[in-house]
């Protein structure tokens, strides 16, 4: 991208008196803001992943939005989707850097573990949460800025570390409630055996030319995996008796690929052998998978992994094995609510009422008190001239969805005392409480 700056652009003489109203301005295509009530459901996932990966030993890794160019076009390969035909990138034009929005996490991941020197005692095992970049068409469950949760273990060579991250993501499933979503394996093998096998698949390929699409025969010779991967109903029958990577791996994979599969088993986590199953990105060898569920039409995939025994060394760093998987946010969000077991959002435990402002004092102690109590307080603020009418009041209260209201008026402030009055359960039942018991008694009420 060339330089944008525009020269002083003279302002066109205003005709009328009154400032034109500016336009309102929208958001980029594809990329979405999030608002209440629907980022409280954003924020129950993301306390669930927490728990879940502190419980696991996994520790929060957070890096920068963007990323050299380079990083992605070495970490995923220049013949995948994404660097062919997805990416943000633009020049910095201040200094001339290449740059790039990052489309997926694992790749800055491993620069920062990389830059860090992170592996010099061993092992790390790192999560991570956040957005991601891909210009695709928007549609349901695909956007240009969405969001993704990843695990990645760094400096682990064995099978069960991949079966550890893949029970993982079966736990998070479990917790969150989601059905119906099925695991699919695959191994890619060595680079050795993938090698042996591509010769093999491109020749087969070849006897089928005349059914390859377009893209496949640009793949033909760059990268021919990837043809496995198509979505073209046209090739199906020619994919689907491609020679299959499996039968090309060697004794050592295979071992690899059978503990993975022994610890699934023992663990009673089912899954499905897909030969077929090859993931976007260049970088994974051995072990890959995909949570998938049929509920979301064609963006059915709600997770994606593998071990990526090549990369570190790809990006610059001491040759050192990993493993990791990334989920999209919005598809597991997605399929919670097409279940319709997507949590509710909840209101403040109190509402407090504020019949005239000569009470707010008072109100900031008493609520003050409530929420280092650990109870939540929404407080009346006046919407116009002073604190509005008490029927407003209450019907903000209503509105807000409180159990509870305390109401702040005069005469019980002079005796001392606060009304406590329950807005669900019961509701319209009051009481006198003095202040100095409204910490307890309001606890009292909401368990
Ligand atoms: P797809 O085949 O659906 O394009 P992918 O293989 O490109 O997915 P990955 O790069 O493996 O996806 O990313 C991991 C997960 O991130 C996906 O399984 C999906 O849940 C989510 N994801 C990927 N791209 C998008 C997008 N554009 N919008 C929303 N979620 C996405
Ligand atoms: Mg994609």
């Amino acid at each position: 991208m060339t330089s944008e700056l525009t020269p002083n652009n003279a302002a066109e003489p205003v005709k009328s008196s009154k400032p034109a109203k500016a336009q309102a301005l929208t958001a980029v295509k594809g990329m979405n803001d999030l608002l209440p009530p629907a980022s409280a459901q954003w924020e129950w996932l993301e306390e669930k992943v927490r728990g879940l990966m502190a419980r696991h030993a996994y520790r929060n890794l957070r890096t920068p939005i963007v990323e050299p160019t380079a990083l992605f076009v070495r970490g995923l390969g220049e013949v995948t989707d994404i660097v062919e035909k997805e990416m943000y990138s633009f020049e910095d034009r201040l200094n001339g850097e290449q740059l790039t929005l990052r489309p997926e996490a694992t790749a800055g991941v491993v620069r920062a573990v990389v830059e860090h020197n992170m592996l010099y005692d061993g092992g790390k095992r790192l999560y991570y949460m956040g957005p991601m970049f891909r210009h695709e068409r928007p549609q349901r469950g695909r956007y240009r800025q969405f969001h993704q949760i990843g695990a990645e273990a760094l400096g682990f060579p064995g099978a069960e570390v991949d079966a550890e991250l893949i029970l993982l993501a079966a736990t998070l499933w479990q917790e969150l409630g989601l059905e119906d979503v099925r695991l699919e394996l695959n191994s890619l093998g060595q680079p050795n055996e993938r090698a042996a096998h591509r010769m093999a698949l491109i020749a087969h390929l070849e006897t089928h030319v005349d059914v390859l699409d377009e893209e496949a025969k640009r793949r033909l010779h760059s990268n021919p995996l990837r043809i496995l991967d198509t979505k073209n109903p046209a090739m199906h029958a020619v994919v689907e008796a491609a020679p299959k990577l499996i039968d090309f791996l060697g004794e050592a994979s295979l071992a690899h690929f059978n503990a993975v599969k022994a610890i699934l088993d023992a663990s009673g986590v089912s899954y499905r052998i897909n030969p077929r199953l090859v993931r976007g990105m260049d970088y994974y060898n051995l072990t890959v998978f995909e949570f998938v569920t049929d509920r979301l039409g064609s963006q059915g995939t709600i997770c994606g992994g593998g071990r990526y025994d090549y990369l570190i060394e790809q990006v610059g760093g001491k040759p050192a094995p990993a493993v990791g998987w990334a989920l999209g946010v919005e598809r597991v969000l997605e399929l919670l609510k097409e279940q319709g077991t997507l949590p509710e959002a909840v209101g403040p435990d109190v509402y407090a009422i504020v019949p005239d402002a000569s009470a707010l004092p008072v109100v900031f102690k008493t609520i003050q008190t409530l929420r280092t109590q650990g109870m939540s307080v929404q407080m009346h603020a006046g919407a116009g001239e002073g604190m509005g009418s008490m029927k407003s009041q209450f019907k903000k209260a209503d509105g807000s969805g409180a159990q509870l209201a305390l109401i702040f008026g005069g005469d019980e402030l002079a005796r001392g005392e606060v009304i406590l009055k329950s807005l669900r359960d019961g509701a319209g039942a009051q009481e006198a409480v003095p202040l100095a018991d409204v910490t307890a008694r309001v606890a009292a009420k909401l368990v």
